[in-house]
């Protein structure tokens, strides 16, 4: 089966996750003080924590932010649960903002209408490479004191009106799964542009340690004394997964350009399809392309994904509205909340797209999609 998205794995990579394991360090060593050097580096200058996932990534943004019991995330339905399921897991309550009728992307005139002082965090998501409005959300997130997080699981690479991801929200989250456009196995990241949140990012990540002397509460110990004053968990990342992590960030340029081409030839080979919409692209961005979400007309998605899968091409649907997940619904959020999501949701096809796909298995997905729409 031709996966919808899958890691790409070079020499160079081998060589460095098998020279550190002849190294001193296996984990929190230079590899990963590098790597995180280097993503911050790629996000607009700003500081960069490593994390074991991008789910756990979102959890210490949530936390830098202070989110708690009592408080409101804004958030898109059009994304992985984990988006908002980290949220929900420190005691937010998460109100959907519906998201764009045509890039899937959470809509600012709707996120207007639902901001309070009650919002702590206002999160978009960059669906499928292409960043949110960030200029729009932000003078939001201002008017009521809320900060904003980009989960930019989807988009590192990507720029909006010539500034790259991890520079257009206070917060952003990157995953470094497989299927993403980078990876370090499993993985992840958190920017942000104050470095106050970042080193309580930092702290939550590495079980609340403070190991700063000028802030010790203790004051009697010795150099050995380190203390906590809030309460953390364990999402180090290891040296391992960093080293690979700086490899494949070496490639991530060629990375972009590759998905770039291959979204030339899709969108070349289905604009005149009747029965598919292909995705649209606003003029001030320039994404990594990290899925190729279609739409599929007349009610017949199903029937499309069927015969494709049939063909083996492993086109996935991404996604299902958040709220509809069964740990929200039995909380009481209805079908019906996000009209534009949920329009997406139901005719939505994620075409494969990663960089060793080659232009023949791309002409093989057109033609499968073609003969299943005739
Ligand atoms: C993949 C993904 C995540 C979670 O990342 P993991 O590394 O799989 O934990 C969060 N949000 C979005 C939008 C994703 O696609």
């Amino acid at each position: 089966m031709l996966p919808y998205g899958r890691q790409s794995i070079s020499e160079g990579d081998i060589a460095a996750v098998t020279e550190i394991l002849r190294g001193d360090w296996l984990t929190t060593g230079p590899a990963v003080a590098a790597f995180e050097a280097e993503i911050g580096r790629l996000a607009g200058g700003h500081r960069a924590v490593s994390a074991t996932s991008g789910t756990a990534a979102l959890h210490m943004a949530y936390a830098a932010a202070g989110v708690s019991a009592g408080d409101e995330v804004i958030s898109t339905p059009m994304t992985f649960v984990a988006t908002t399921a980290m949220a929900s897991l420190r005691g937010a309550r998460i109100v959907f903002a519906d998201v764009e009728e045509d890039t899937a992307l959470v809509d600012p005139a709707a996120v207007d209408a639902l901001a309070s002082e009650r919002t702590r965090v206002i999160a978009a998501v960059d669906y499928a490479g292409h960043p949110a409005d960030y200029d729009a959300l932000s003078v939001i997130a201002a008017r009521v004191g809320a900060l904003t997080l980009d989960d930019a699981a989807h988009s590192i690479g990507s720029t909006y009106r010539g500034r790259p991801v991890g520079d257009l929200a206070d917060l952003t989250t990157f995953s470094f799964f497989p299927t993403k456009n980078l990876t370090t196995g499993e993985g992840g990241a958190v920017v942000a542009k104050d470095p106050a949140l970042a080193q309580r990012a930092h702290e939550f990540h590495f079980i609340g340690l403070v190991r700063d002397a000028d802030r010790f509460e203790i004051t009697t110990e010795g150099p050995w004394h380190q203390e906590v004053h809030e309460f953390g968990v364990n999402y180090r990342l290891t040296d391992i997964a960093s080293a690979l992590g700086l490899a494949q960030l070496t490639r991530l340029a060629t990375f972009k350009a590759r998905r770039a081409e291959i979204t030339r030839r899709y969108n070349e080979a289905l604009a005149g399809v009747d029965g598919v919409r292909i995705p649209v692209q606003r003029g001030d961005v320039d994404p990594i392309r990290h899925l190729y979400p279609v739409r599929i007309l007349d009610g017949r998605r199903r029937e499309v994904f069927d015969r494709m899968r049939a063909d083996g091409i492993g086109v996935q649907v991404n996604y299902m509205p958040v709220y509809w997940h069964p740990v929200y619904a039995n909380a009481g959020y209805r079908r019906g909340l996000c009209p534009n999501a949920e329009a997406f949701y139901a005719e939505e096809l994620s075409l494969p797209i990663f960089p060793d796909l080659t232009d023949s298995q791309v002409d093989q997905v057109v033609e499968s999609l073609s003969q299943a729409l005739r």
